[in-house]
This record gives C-alpha cells, structure tokens and sequence, in this order.
C-alpha cells in the first residue's frame, strides 16, 4: 500500500478559521437580530480601481484577437512588469541594487513564501517571529523540518518572540544560543501591525551577513506604510541585497486578492558555496509554475501608472481612515494597542484569554474579530482587528463595541 507524508501528520490542526467559522454559525444559527460585522479576515473589501480594471479587460481583449494572442508567458514575468516594479518599488526609493533580472512574478505571495524554503537542505534550522502569519511554520512542518507540536510550538522550529517589551519587533540578539540559518520576518506584521525601523532592520541584516544566514522577508502590506523614516524595502538596508529575499503581493497593495499577483524579489548578488540563490529560484519556478496570465500582468502593470497610483493610494487611505477609527476607539476604552498606522491590523491587549475577548464580542456587538492566540503562542490575551471593511461598517462595528465594553 501507498504510504503518505508522514510529515502531515505533524501538523497543528487548522484550528483558527475553522473554529471562528464554528463559533460563527453557531451565533447565526441563535436568535441575533443585528447584522453580522467581520473585522476578522485579512481580505480587502474594496473592487479593483478603474484603471487596473481597464488594462485587465484590455488584456483579456488582445487574446481575443490573432494578431494580439499570447500563449504561455515568460516563466519569470513579462518584462514590461518586472521593469516596472524595479523602477517604482525599488529606484524612485533609492534601492538601485535591485533590477528587472532579480524579479520573479507569481501568483501569490502565500505561494512564494511557502515554496521559498525548498532550495534549502532539509535539516537547516528555521527561525520564525510569534506572533506571525501561520503559512511559514506549516510548510517546515511539511518539509520534514520539525517534530510534533508541544504546547502549540513545533520542536525543532526557533520562535522569534514579538512582546510588548520589543514593540513585536524581536531582535537578532535572540539568535545568540540559538543560531538558525533561514529567517523569517514580516513587516507590517500579520497580525501586529508592527514595523522595523532601519537600525532593527540594520541589525538583522548585519546578523545575517556575519552568519551566512538568509532572511525571507515578506512585506505584503509594505503599501500601508505612511511613515517617511519606515523602510518599505529590506533592500533600503546597505548589505541586505547579498542575504535577503523579498515577497511583495498585489493583493493587499491593489486589491489582487482575487486576481493573483505577486512577486518575489531574488538579487543576483546572493550566493551560497559559489552558487547563485536567484539561478536556483529561477530553476525552481520554470520547472513548477507556468506564469500568471498576460491580462493579471497587464492589470499590475497599471497599478504602476499615474492613475493607478493616485486610485490604489485612495484605497490604501480609505483602509487606513478605517483604522484609526479602531484606534480612536481603543483609546476611548483605554486599551493598549499597535499597529493600525502603518498596517490594516490593529493589534489589541485585553488582558484576558483571547478567545474569551472573541466570544464576548460576538454575543453582544455582533461583530468578528480574530482571536491573537490564533498567530501562535504570544498572541494569547491580544486580539487583532482588520480595518478591511467599509467605513461605515467599520464605525457601526466600533459603536457597538465600545457600547459593549465600556
Ligand atoms: N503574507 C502575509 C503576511 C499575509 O498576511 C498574506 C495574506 O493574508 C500573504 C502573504 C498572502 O498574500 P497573497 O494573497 O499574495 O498570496
């Protein structure tokens, strides 16, 4: 008989969205009489701008046409977009260290920050930040890459610990006893809100170049960045186009959540024992992905014109009105709280199991929220709130809330 991956076998149950979905259907199904208000998922709300709709249908147009058809595409991107993004994300922000051959165009950053880990031995050791996006310790887990979890952790894997004390920012110092080889960062951090200031990135990158360690950096909400002195790049950071890939998305920045579009950023200046890493991810990606579609390619490509510019800051500035709304009512209830500045999450202290937090708020505001324990195990007694909604939802869920809590 076939025998599966044991690896599988390792892995946490899926127990987050599961369990809000269970605990959803279950307040449905009593008797509540109010609308129902989802603060909980990280996905946007808002459709695609004008622009990017226009260039997407003119891009499904040229297949309809003999002289215009394209079949399969660069496996890399199609030039005209990689040229774009390394002329907008990285040169008009100093970062001249990155061009078009460094760009690898994907059909998600979920995907890249999933699949990145394969060109790498089996047994190196992993660092990962708690609290954090969960894709990045599952996909150890299923890469053989740990043991079974143990009071929520995978043994084998280094936690990153994000706590008030660090601002959710940790810190290489971390790594001292413990040294790991493949690192993974998140800013604007999923769920915290958090962002590193040049010095903290600076020093995870002067980490990394004395340990001959790689840093997957992962910036899918970077366009929520409003602060002129926060990094957008990790490649603002002197020395880290020789130890750091980047992975930007389309899908927070510009809607693409159901599009897919994305990009990962591999410079050609990283090498591992005389091997190029970018040679590596490019034989990897050719041999497993076939490219995302011309019409995705050109909707991205108008995310990049002026128009499109002007379109995708009003929503990111729609999204971030929604968030100080958040935070104006955090700070009427007196809570603690980060991010919302800089990120569509608003990370919030509640001094009580966060689960507890969730339910409370489902029974008596009707809204949904996420529960931080969810994002590992520093996230017990915080709770995140997503401003990806409508304002109007967003104030009404806020109203009820405060009415609730204070
Ligand atoms: N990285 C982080 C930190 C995220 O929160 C998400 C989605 O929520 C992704 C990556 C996935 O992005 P994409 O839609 O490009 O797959």
């Amino acid at each position: 008989m076939i025998r599966l991956n044991p690896n599988y076998d390792k892995l946490q149950s899926d127990y987050l969205f599961v369990e809000i979905a269970r605990r959803v259907n279950k307040h449905l199904a009593g008797n509540s009489k109010r609308k129902l208000i989802k603060l909980g998922i990280g996905d946007v709300t808002k459709p695609l701008s004008a622009t990017v709709i226009k260039a997407f249908h003119q891009g499904v147009d040229e297949q309809a046409s003999k002289t215009t058809f394209k079949g399969y595409g660069p496996d890399q991107g199609y030039l005209f977009l990689r040229a774009a993004i390394a002329q907008a994300d990285y040169h008009e922000r100093g970062c001249d260290c990155i061009d078009a051959s460094d760009i690898f165009i994907s059909d998600g950053a979920k995907c890249d920050t999933s699949n990145f880990q394969e060109l790498f031995a089996s047994d190196i050791k992993v660092a990962l930040p708690d609290p954090v996006y969960p894709v990045y310790a599952d996909t150890n887990v299923m890469a053989g890459r740990t043991g079974f979890a143990q009071n929520g952790r995978y043994q084998g894997l280094i936690y990153l610990e994000g706590n008030e004390s660090n601002g959710f920012v940790p810190s290489p110092g971390e790594l001292v006893n413990n040294p790991a080889e493949l690192v993974y960062l998140c800013f604007p951090n999923n769920p915290t809100g958090a962002t590193a200031n040049r010095e903290q990135l600076g020093d995870w990158i002067q980490w990394a170049l004395s340990q001959g360690a790689i840093i997957l950096y992962d910036s899918a909400y970077e366009a929520f960045i409003t602060d002129t002195n926060t990094p957008r790049s990790v490649y603002e950071i002197p020395g880290a186009d020789k130890c750091a890939v980047e992975f930007r998305s389309f899908s927070k920045t510009a809607g693409f959540t159901g599009v897919r579009c994305a990009y990962t950023v591999v410079p050609g200046a990283i090498e591992i024992n005389g091997i190029k890493l970018q040679n590596m991810w490019n034989r990897r990606h050719s041999t497993k992905f076939n490219g995302v579609s011309y019409p995705v390619q050109k909707a991205a490509l108008a995310v990049y014109s002026a128009e499109g510019r002007r379109e995708i800051k009003a929503n990111i500035d729609s999204y971030l009105a929604n968030a100080r709304i958040i935070l104006d009512a955090m700070n009427s209830l007196g809570y603690q709280y980060w991010g919302g500045v800089n990120s569509p999450y608003v990370w919030i202290k509640t001094n009580e199991d966060s689960w507890s937090t969730f339910d409370k708020i489902l029974k008596g505001a009707d809204v949904v929220i996420t529960p931080g324990s969810g994002f590992g195990k520093m996230g017990q007694g915080y709770i995140r709130i997503s401003a990806f909604n409508s304002a109007e939802n967003v104030r009404e869920a806020l109203e009820r809330i405060v009415d609730l809590l204070s």
